[in-house]
């Protein structure tokens, strides 16, 4: 197997990068070869990845890298967090949602009481709760104000009425940070954010583990709510209504994970590609020297490095608290797209291989389209960029 030699093939290592940071890759890229990579045809065939896994992860400190350790974090900052994502995404893993996980971390670190924060913080650090994010629902995904799922206050306790539907991790997690209606008068100013521990949770169901067109070995479920009794310290940010405030300030944290995956995705498929067109042969030469091949890999080099540039900028801005909702908006949903177009010239580069699963390509082609779609559509995104303009 030929060893990347080409200028464009050299690492393009990032500028936030330092000593510390390349130990944790070489850690992090052990675990992930040892503990994740083996597993993953098992995770696609059963459609979950193994709580196991989640807790070797916790285990070995990478999990919630950037949540201070007196809560137990690494304490780390998004720099941290940006190696794990890395290495799963160039190597197609899309099953581990620790992106989620983080993010419900998150709302609890920036909204909670210093008795919540050491409440669920640790045990999500140590993976023995799994994190999730349940807002959306049958009837209200881009438009967030259509969430109907109810939660009335009764005594010491929310009663939960309600379903969910397209949740990332569902079927494995057990803390959700669950979106929900505490005043139905009020659309916008009427949701609350409640965190909910699962097990053994009466009322409480997973419903179906969707079947999806990519991304299978993430447990993308239905979640089903009768009647189910929360208690009311469990109320994120204090006071009820202010779900669709906290929403809004953690949303570019949320979209700079998208779009960090998608790039780590696209170096991913670019590096498969320049490999096996170096190794493929067709009218006997090989397939890397047809000039269509070489101004492909050229454009598509282009591509995947300008969203490196892009996305290490954002990076860097957040790590400095200055990322603001239109720059990661804008970071989503280019980098998302440009994303599906690198894949896509990848697939077409492996020819007939390019379509079998068993080839890295054709699954990072499938789970890529998501992309685009979740963590606020691209059509939502240019929206939000369109109203600064
Ligand atoms: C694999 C997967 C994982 C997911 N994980 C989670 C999760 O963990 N937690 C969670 O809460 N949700 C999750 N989602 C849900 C996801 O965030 C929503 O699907 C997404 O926000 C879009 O909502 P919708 O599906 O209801 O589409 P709709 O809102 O019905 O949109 C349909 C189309 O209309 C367009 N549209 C809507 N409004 C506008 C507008 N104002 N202007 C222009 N166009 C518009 C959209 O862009 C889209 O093209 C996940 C979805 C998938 C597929």
């Amino acid at each position: 197997m030929n060893e990347p030699t080409s200028a464009a093939m050299k690492p393009c290592e990032s500028p936030w990068m330092d000593d510390d940071l390349r130990m944790l890759r070489e850690a992090v890229s052990r675990f992930v070869e040892t503990e994740m990579l083996p597993r993953e045809a098992q995770w696609r065939k059963q459609k979950h990845v193994d709580r196991e896994t989640w807790r070797k992860a916790g285990e070995a400190g990478f999990l919630l890298m950037d949540v201070p350790a007196e809560y137990g974090g690494g304490g780390g900052d998004f720099r941290h967090e940006a190696v794990l994502y890395e290495e799963c995404n160039r190597r197609g893993l899309s099953g581990f949602g620790q992106g989620v996980h983080s993010i419900a971390a998150h709302y609890v670190l920036n909204y909670g009481t210093e008795e919540q924060k050491s409440r669920w913080l640790p045990r999500m650090a140590r993976g023995e709760l799994i994190g999730a994010i349940a807002m959306t629902e049958p009837g209200a995904g881009s438009d967030l104000n259509g969430i109907r799922t109810r939660a009335v206050r009764e005594g010491d306790e929310y009663v939960v009425n309600g379903s969910k539907i397209f949740i990332t991790n569902g079927s494995i997690a057990t803390i959700l940070m669950l979106v929900v209606r505490t005043d139905p008068g009020d659309r916008s100013r009427g949701l609350s954010i409640l965190m909910v521990e699962t097990e053994n949770l009466p009322g409480y169901r997973v419903g179906r583990v969707l079947d999806k067109m990519g991304m299978t070995a993430q447990d993308t479920s239905e979640l089903f709510f009768e009647d189910v009794r929360v208690p009311a310290d469990c109320l994120l940010g204090l006071e009820e209504g202010r779900g669709m405030h906290m929403l809004m300030g953690d949303l570019p944290y949320e979209r700079l994970t998208i779009a960090l995956g998608g790039v780590a995705a696209m170096e991913g498929a670019y590096q498969e590609t320049v490999r096996y067109t170096k190794e493929r042969q067709a009218f006997g030469q090989k397939i890397a020297e047809f000039q269509n091949t070489r101004f492909k890999l050229a454009e598509v080099a282009t591509q995947v490095r300008v969203a490196r540039v892009f996305v290490d900028r954002c990076i860097e801005q957040l790590v400095a608290g200055e990322l603001d909702t239109e720059t990661a908006a804008m970071a989503k949903w280019w980098i998302t797209d440009i994303q599906q177009k690198v894949i896509d010239d990848c697939v077409q580069l492996f020819g007939g291989y390019g379509y079998m699963n068993e080839y890295l390509v054709c699954r990072m082609f499938a789970d890529s389209r998501v992309q685009r779609i979740y963590g606020g559509t691209n059509e939502i995104m240019k929206e939000l960029i369109s109203r600064s303009i």
